[in-house]
């Protein structure tokens, strides 16, 4: 007799399974079939909803605005969306992810405020203490990130080539991945100071205003230093699909190189774009011009290693100033990834490769990369964190969500699929309306 039991098309790594099931005892996923039900005391019937895993975010900013509490609204937007586990940055305000101390302190936030399950990056400051660095791994971060760009002296400082090596080398041998935020200091800060002065400071000028050479030599550099390491070098986002063949090209000499993709690469286009959202839709690096196509062709072929949302709820207020240069870089994007990426996968490729590629790219292929060894799949052994996804159009409302920033770039889309409910463990956490877990559900996942 099983504790629970969710019906519906379930996605798993190899089919899916019309008139499925999956059985769930203590939180965790015992039997996958399809067919005659077996006993439970629960069942759930969503029809022909499609039952996907809970997607992994592999990329979160929770607490650059408002430190360790920003887990509740961030949580909350990653259930709302089919999210079950977010994988978040490392630089919290005031104080980024340096020490094994600071680290304890964001892992028992996690556990007192998050709906959803959490496992983190760890960083540096400008010197790496490798101490500090070991303190961090033996506490279970599941990567390490740096930045080729100053975005905040402390808060997310710049790290230099000498400690950046350094830093990858203190990580070989031990399979965590060293993530780079990759844009060149000196090319952005030349050309944002001219864009300035020139008076070109609309929304439409933030792509020109940090030109892709400054990606490509931040990526470029960084993977000549990885080259001359055994360890994994990952770039955390890439805008151009240059940047992920400067990434293939060191794959192919032996590197242990990796790129993530973020789904608003995929979705937006800088010359339409800017100009209807404005500072909504300033992230960094930028959105592009005539690169969608380019970048799903990318995806398909297997050029990128997953697809994140770099989710960061900034208020309205620091999204809508007079200069884009004045305007905080990041977006939400918990709450849409998953219907979005779903929508348009399933135009370009039809409906049942959309479910595949969302169970890949979304799922599975995050939770392997950050070794999160019982996340990702709906396959027996596994935690039970299941996204359930309606067959039924939404038209996506930022103001719906209560912990919210209250706009979003995804804001009036319509999305072909509705995120109808969501499980953590077993535990009903989003309802389609409501969150109905209260905050403390989720856990600290530790690299496994
Ligand atoms: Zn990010």
């Amino acid at each position: 007799m099983f504790d629970l039991l969710l019906a519906g098309r379930v996605v798993t790594p190899s089919a899916i399974l019309d008139n499925g099931w999956v059985a769930i005892t203590g939180g965790s996923i015992a039997a996958v079939g399809t067919g005659a039900r077996p006993q439970a005391t629960e069942v759930r019937d969503f029809g022909t909803a499609l039952l996907l895993p809970g997607a992994v975010d592999g990329q979160t900013h929770a607490g650059s605005q408002i430190g360790f509490a920003g887990m509740t609204m961030t949580s909350h937007a990653a259930v709302m969306g089919g999210v079950t586990t977010i994988v978040d940055m490392p630089y919290d305000h005031p104080t980024p992810v340096t020490t094994g101390a600071v680290l304890a302190e964001k892992v028992a936030a996690i556990n007192a405020l998050s709906v959803c399950d959490v496992a983190l990056y760890g960083t540096v400051p400008t010197t790496p203490n490798l101490e500090h660095v070991e303190d961090l791994v033996a506490g279970g971060v599941c990567a390490f990130k740096i930045s080729s760009f100053e975005a905040h002296p402390e808060r997310f400082p710049r790290i230099g080539n000498s400690a950046t090596l350094t830093l990858l080398k203190a990580l070989e041998g031990r399979g965590l991945p060293l993530g780079l935020h990759n844009e060149d200091q000196e090319i952005v800060a030349a050309t944002t100071k001219q864009f300035i002065a020139e008076g070109r400071n609309k929304p439409e000028d933030h792509s020109d205003s940090r030109p892709p050479v400054a990606e490509l030599t931040a990526t470029a550099s960084f993977l000549e230093l990885a080259a001359s390491t055994e360890a994994h070098a990952h770039i955390v986002h890439i805008s151009l699909a240059d940047g992920f063949d400067l990434v293939a090209d060191y794959q192919a000499r032996g590197v242990n190189a990796t790129a993530e993709m973020c789904v608003h690469y995929l979705l937006f286009d800088a010359a339409p774009d800017m100009a209807r959202l404005g500072g909504l839709l300033k992230v960094n690096p930028p959105i592009r011009s005539g690169e969608v196509d380019r970048l799903w062709e990318i995806l398909e072929s297997g050029g990128a290693t997953f697809v994140s949302s770099d989710h960061s709820a900034w208020p309205l207020e620091r999204k809508t100033t007079a200069s884009i240069f004045d305007v905080a870089a990041g977006m939400p994007g918990l709450e849409a990834m998953l219907p979005a990426f779903f929508t348009e996968a399933a135009r370009r490729k039809g409906f049942d490769a959309a479910s595949q590629m969302t169970a890949e790219y979304l799922c599975r292929k995050p939770a392997e990369f950050f070794g999160l060894s019982r996340k990702g799949q709906l396959a027996p052994g596994f935690d039970a964190d299941v996204a359930v996804l309606a067959v039924e159009p939404m038209i996506y409302d930022a103001r719906r969500n209560p912990l919210g920033p209250g706009w979003s770039a995804y804001d009036g889309q319509q999305f072909a699929v509705t995120p109808a409910a969501t499980f953590v463990r077993g535990q009903q956490v989003w309802d389609g309306q409501f969150v109905t877990e209260a905050n403390g559900l989720g856990r600290f996942v530790p690299r496994g």
